[in-house]
């Protein structure tokens, strides 16, 4: 346990990672959702990596990530060396000789002057002509063309439906699989949420918003009132907007995600050199330790472990910084620095209220008494994961009532949730009970001094957050 980090690892899935050997190795290290690129992955993969992980650990979470619009070029074969002044002609018709581009309206939403970046935007073209299904461009920079790349068109507004039919199919294998999270690519706004929430009805799953382009940016506020969580993915917002804007964006997202209780994860290039490298650049150790002082919940790996050389070595360097970096990290007050109305739902408002208030006291207590750790009873995570704002010292325990809410925690920074399905509805044996669970798994011991917390919605018809400090017996 003592070795344990807190912030949590997301490891994206690849052919690299495919040997259940290695998996497990990311796990050991520290994985604490697995993440399933969709862009790369179809209805069977989708269920075949989910009953691998489920295989390995019921407490390692899956996340599905729709492919969402995310336009690519063609299979085109060997790079082609392109030089500034060329013309290249791109072409929405599938059976096209020239560059083929996977949306096959794009002809029609873009207009001649429009910029459009490929490869991450490592090749940026304009837009000079569009003839049919044609568009011609020219060039703004000398670079290596390779095939199945980016393509983005910052400032072009895309008439296509929230999902794409892909997306649709990808989520009806993931409630089938039985994932656990699904996060939304390029969502722009809450109409996007609601196309994927509307699907995922009547299940467990989470929706995480991934912000990636200049909308999802401007009605960031709204989103996040609408999700469970985002995902800052900074792959395509670096494309989609100048990058110098993304450490600035960073560090006000997670503000804003802290301030209600919801987990937000720093995605993409965190350590993009160890694809090829066993050893991760300097800068690349700064940015991940950035992402933990900045407040991040987790931190996500792409390429290093989907595809990369060196998918160990990788998860192994996050584990090493966290390890190094959290005790390095301060207690903070919570602060809601928005209307807590427009963020709860409004019947739950006293609730969370309580919650809030009940856990402030509780991490006070953590950091004013020689506490060993804080146990938390909690139905829907809330009350953990508010907990989890003030950045105590102590592991946060949580018990919730079943695997899949113990699975959503996976997300949030500090705690490690247990499933105690049979929970006693009697208050005092049931704290009896999660203290000998506890003791028996080797979380506490006998003498250790505890804070438990318990959230209002624990005990039908209790209706009341508690905190008591007690002495292990
Ligand atoms: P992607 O999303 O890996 O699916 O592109 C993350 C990002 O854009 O950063
Ligand atoms: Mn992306």
């Amino acid at each position: 346990m003592e070795n344990k980090i807190k912030t949590k690892i997301i490891c994206t899935i690849g052919p690299s990672t495919w040997d259940p050997n290695v998996l497990q190795e990311l796990i050991n290290n520290g994985m604490t959702v697995a993440r399933i690129n969709a862009s790369f992955a179809d209805a069977d993969e989708i269920k075949r990596v989910t009953k691998l992980i489920r295989s390995l650990s019921d407490k390692v979470a899956v996340m599905l990530d729709l492919k969402g619009h995310k336009i690519r070029i063609s299979d085109f074969g060997e790079p082609k060396e392109v030089k500034a002044g060329d013309e290249l002609i791109l072409d929405t018709d599938p059976h096209t000789e020239h560059i083929g581009v996977s949306y096959e309206n794009l002809h029609k939403d873009i207009s001649v002057g429009a910029k459009i970046l490929i490869d991450d935007g490592k090749i940026h073209l304009t837009v000079t002509k569009i003839e049919g299904t044609k568009i011609y461009t020219r060039v703004l920079n000398s670079g290596l063309l390779k095939r199945l790349k980016t393509l983005n068109v910052p400032g072009t507004y895309l008439s296509f439906d929230p999902l794409t039919e892909k997306d649709k199919q990808d989520i009806q294998a993931g409630i089938e699989a039985g994932v656990d999270f699904i996060a939304g690519s390029f969502v722009r706004d809450v109409n996007d949420v609601n196309a994927i929430k509307e699907r995922i009805m009547g299940t467990n799953i989470e929706i995480i918003a991934k912000i990636e382009d200049p909308l999802g940016v401007k009605n960031f506020d709204s989103i996040l009132e609408n999700v469970y969580g985002i995902m800052i993915a900074r792959g395509d917002l670096g494309v989609e907007l100048p990058y110098e804007e993304i450490p600035f964006l960073q560090k006000e997202f997670i503000k804003k995600c802290r301030s209600v209780g919801k987990p937000v994860i720093v995605a993409t290039h965190m350590l993009e050199s160890m694809t090829a490298n066993p050893a991760p650049t300097r800068a690349e150790v700064n940015d991940v330790a950035n992402a933990i002082f900045d407040g991040a919940d987790a931190i996500m790996t792409s390429a290093e472990t989907s595809t990369g050389q060196y998918p160990i070595e990788a998860i192994r360097v996050m584990h090493k910084v966290a390890s190094f970096i959290e005790p390095h990290t301060k207690y903070e007050e919570y602060h809601t620095i928005n209307d807590k109305i427009s963020y709860y739902n409004q019947k739950n408002f006293d609730d969370a209220d309580r919650a809030i208030t009940i856990a402030k006291a509780g991490a006070q207590a953590c950091e004013t008494m020689n506490i060993q750790s804080i146990i938390v009873f909690s139905k829907t995570g809330f009350t953990a994961r508010i907990l989890r704002q003030f950045n105590i010292k102590q592991p946060i325990y949580a018990f919730t009532l079943s695997e899949d809410w113990a699975r959503k925690l996976a997300l949030s920074k500090g705690i490690y949730a247990y499933a105690i399905p049979s929970l006693s509805q009697n208050r005092d044996e049931a704290i009896q009970q999660v203290i000998n669970h506890a003791k028996s798994i080797g979380i506490i011991q006998s003498g250790d001094l505890i804070a438990i917390v318990i959230g209002s919605q624990v005990f039908a018809g209790v209706n009341t957050s508690t905190l008591d400090l007690l002495r292990v017996a």
